[in-house]
């Protein structure tokens, strides 16, 4: 761990990078700070929240509610809606600080972003509770979200560092050749619910600690969140207009992307809609002078092979666990086991009991599987469950979970017998439903795996080094998980993102992440006499 009080940030290259340790709330300690955290946040339930631009806070009569997916009755906080009207005055305000912000010293800018980070553990256990509470994860699933967001402050600082000492590859004799990197300019930050925190801070903090400034419009389903994080910045000595807080949705989201002014895009979420970004971002403005950068970080429908020859014990746990924790609400979820006909039948019987035992509930009382985030995509799961139970043979679950709460809940469901081409092992449902696949070889199961338009995470089990070898070179995904769950990425040991229709592949928490956020300016002088 590095904090800014040690010095110039320089020596942040001095000592490797660690990832930020996770709690263990088997102690009880640590389980008394977490109740606690949740009941005073509790109390700072339905506090209405201001859109702030340029430093200025600002109230609309529309209004965004956040809710507590575990009970929709109660609203976590009030926000202000931003509509396309906010757009032009929001990227005003992110220019004019721009001037200013891009030419702050890298290292200011360094340890300006640390001392985020040390605001943020300090804080740990608030924002623990603020995820829990607004965005349903349990205890251990928020924990490995805030921790993440920690380890963005410290990785993409040092990336940084290291971007700022670039020196031209080659000295041309008789000149002085420099190399670089500075910020593109005025950026949206368009981030999903799912990581409330560290996709929303990670995209925020890459931008910013390379000199940009941004518009952020967090998802309407979490932004209290990133409210509290905008205090974490404020606190930290961002200055105003550097980072500008805006809820809104599709509306303010689309004036955005579709601005003159916009220099570029840092989106994750939904296929459909970072192909609009897409397409909107790629269409010149009038007045507009450069072409707008997108970074789309998009959906998965990640497989796990399982080969007759693997740990069944180990490939059932990781199965479960990546297809239903959160509910089935990460990009890196399991969605499809492809399994050897072989062993299929063992492995349905040890995957349905395991399934059974998970236990559903409020995420505050660290029920280990809780609600979806919301009635729509209550609706949406609960649909694909009616077209799995046609598609397949249902093997556990099936219904909404109603003695769970009176939350969002399902039943984490498993469709067996599913063919490839089934819309359940084709679409992204981001709900806890699992269609597995009976393959008929390492050969076929590959052909399978391969077989969506997607390309985010898969894994394999299996004991054969020759099929891992293979797996490494034909496994189409752009993070690949053996003889372990394909969910969990940490920072650093696995920088993230897709192939295919799964996104840019910017690969968040590696080492070319912070560049995205850059242009290199080369340049050639030449040494007078
Ligand atoms: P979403 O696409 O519905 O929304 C994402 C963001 O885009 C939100 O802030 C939303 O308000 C905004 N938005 C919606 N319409 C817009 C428009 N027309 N123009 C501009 N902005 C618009 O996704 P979601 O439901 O918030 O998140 C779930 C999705 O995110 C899943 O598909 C999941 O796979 C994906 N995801 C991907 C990754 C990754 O790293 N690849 C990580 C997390 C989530």
């Amino acid at each position: 761990m590095v904090t800014a009080q040690m010095g110039h940030p320089t020596s942040l290259l001095a000592s490797s990078f660690a990832n930020e340790p996770f709690l263990d709330f088997s102690r009880e300690e640590n389980a008394r700070k977490m109740r606690d955290a949740i009941a005073q946040v509790r109390a700072q339930f339905g506090r209405e929240y201001e859109m702030v631009i340029g430093g200025q806070r600002l109230r609309t009569a529309g209004k965004i509610r956040s809710i507590n997916p575990a009970h929709p009755s109660e609203v976590v906080g009030v926000h202000q809606e931003a509509g396309p009207e906010h757009a032009e005055a929001a990227i005003a305000a992110a220019w004019q600080a721009f001037e200013r912000w891009r030419l702050v010293p890298w290292d200011d800018r360094i340890a300006t972003i640390l001392r985020a980070g040390e605001i943020l553990r300090r804080r740990k256990f608030e924002f623990l509770a603020w995820v829990v509470c607004e965005a349903g994860k349990n205890w251990a699933e928020a924990d490995g979200e805030v921790a993440e967001s920690i380890d963005f402050t410290e990785f993409y600082t040092r990336e940084a560092l290291r971007l700022s000492q670039a020196t031209a590859p080659v000295q041309l004799p008789g000149e002085r050749d420099h190399l670089t990197y500075i910020p593109l300019g005025v950026g949206a930050v368009i981030p999903p619910w799912n990581f409330p925190l560290a996709i929303m801070g990670g995209l925020v903090m890459a931008s910013i600690v390379c000199g940009n400034t941004v518009v952020l419009k967090p998802s309407p389903d979490s932004p209290t969140v990133a409210a509290k994080f905008l205090e974490v910045l404020e606190e930290a000595g961002v200055p105003p207009g550097v980072v500008n807080f805006c809820p809104g949705g599709a509306e303010f989201g689309t004036a955005l992307v579709e601005h003159a002014r916009l220099r570029y895009v840092g989106f994750t979420g939904s296929k459909a809609v970072g192909l609009q970004i897409h397409e909107r971002a790629a269409k010149t403005q009038p007045e507009q002078i450069w072409i707008k950068r997108t970074i789309l970080e998009m959906g998965g429908k990640d497989a796990t092979i399982v080969e007759a020859d693997a740990d069944l014990d180990a490939a059932v746990e990781g199965v479960a666990l990546a297809a239903f924790g959160y509910a089935g609400q990460k990009c890196s979820a399991c969605s499809r086991a492809i399994v050897d006909e072989k062993v299929c039948d063992v492995f349905l019987e040890r995957l349905r009991a395991r399934v059974e035992r998970m236990q559903l509930g409020d995420p505050a009382e660290n029920r280990p599987v809780g609600p979806l985030i919301n009635e729509r995509a209550m609706n949406k799961a609960m649909e694909y469950i009616a077209i799995g139970k046609k598609e397949g043979r249902l093997l556990c679950g099936g219904e909404r979970a109603l003695d769970a709460g009176d939350g969002y809940y399902v039943q984490p469901t498993v469709i067996a017998d599913v063919a490839p081409d089934a819309r359940i092992a084709q679409e992204e449902v981001f709900g806890p439903l699992l269609a597995v696949i009976k393959s008929r070889g390492f050969e076929d199961a590959l052909h399978i795996a391969n077989g969506t338009e997607y390309g985010l995470t898969g894994a394999i089990y299996t004991s054969s080094a020759e099929k891992i070898e293979r797996a490494k070179r034909d496994f189409h995904v752009g993070n690949l998980y053996i003889n372990r769950k394909c969910t969990g990425a940490l920072c650093g040991p696995h920088p993230f993102g897709g192939f295919n229709m799964s996104g840019t592949d910017s690969k968040s928490g590696g080492p070319d992440y912070v560049l995205l956020f850059t242009q290199a300016k080369s340049i050639g002088e030449k040494i007078m006499a």
